[in-house]
């Protein structure tokens, strides 16, 4: 009998990612047998001390993992995006600086993200269009849903905003989203700063991060724009990002900018533009 290791669809991790609608949707492989614990029922019956307890079936974890990665809400387009992937496409293009930020800069932090901890560092993936990192960024909550079963929610920075603004214009204003916004353990905001950023969404941004820093909860960014280096200091930050001269600062405001220092570190995804291969 072909093990699950061998399965062609999901290479043993028994389940896949397939982009259905807009969303980015995870099933179970039809690889999996039936749970010789619970028949598939999902619960189990042991005896301890002559009282016999019912309780879910380990069994269970990957499918309460699946719903996590719903709750995350990735879109379509990110539906094949896994470290695995930017790792083989760096090698494969024999690209140096997208590597290093790999190995010395994601790999690393996920090597220090502890499940069981609320106050993990966040992590800023910074540098130009179409270097893949929105595909590293989906990488890292695939990594930390299907892995560690961490609870993440992704969130599109213009799509966010535009969401907001169109509740509130109707005269709802959406604490609900902003309160999940707030609280869930990790974030992941792409392409933060994107686009004409107004007053109100600027505080709106405000809210977010500031009650995740207090929350000391984990955000993770994408943005195409540069961190601000504090004057006199040498950063290898300090890198301009296509023509644009505006920073990262200049887009979300120093409030918002000076919190993201604290909370996250900086890594410049540069190297070689994989559009036409990491979507
Ligand atoms: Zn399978
Ligand atoms: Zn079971």
């Amino acid at each position: 009998m072909k093990g699950r290791d061998g399965c062609p669809r999901c290479q043993g991790a028994g389940y896949v990612i397939e982009p259905e609608g807009d969303r980015a949707v995870a099933r179970l492989c039809t690889c999996l047998p039936v749970c010789p614990r619970c028949h598939g029922s999902g619960r189990v019956t042991v005896v301890r001390g002559g009282v016999p307890l019912t309780g879910r079936c380990r069994c269970q974890q990957l499918p309460d993992r699946i719903e996590h990665w719903h709750f995350a809400q990735v879109p379509a387009r990110h539906a094949q995006a896994t470290l695995h992937g930017f790792f083989a496409g760096t090698f494969q293009h024999d690209d140096p600086v997208k590597r290093r930020a790999l190995l010395e800069g994601v790999n690393p932090w996920l090597e220090a993200f502890d499940p069981a901890r609320r106050d993990n560092r966040g992590l800023v993936l910074h540098g130009p269009v179409g270097r893949g990192k929105t595909h590293l960024l989906v990488g890292i909550l695939r990594e930390l849903v299907f892995a560690h079963g961490v609870v993440v929610r992704f969130v599109e920075f213009s799509r966010l905003l535009g969401q907001l603004k169109e509740r509130y214009s109707r005269g709802q204003g959406d604490t609900q989203l902003l309160g999940e916004l707030a609280e869930v353990p990790v974030l992941a905001i792409d392409e933060l700063g994107k686009g004409r950023v107004t007053d109100w969404e600027l505080a709106i941004i405000d809210e977010v991060i500031s009650r995740r820093y207090n929350a000391m909860r984990t955000t993770l960014a994408t943005t195409n724009y540069a961190p601000r280096v504090a004057s006199g200091i040498r950063d290898v930050n300090l890198a301009v990002v296509d023509e644009s001269p505006q920073t990262l600062g200049d887009r979300v405001g120093d409030r918002v900018f000076s919190r993201l220092r604290e909370m996250c570190s900086f890594v410049e995804v540069g190297g070689l533009d994989m559009r036409p291969l990491l979507g």
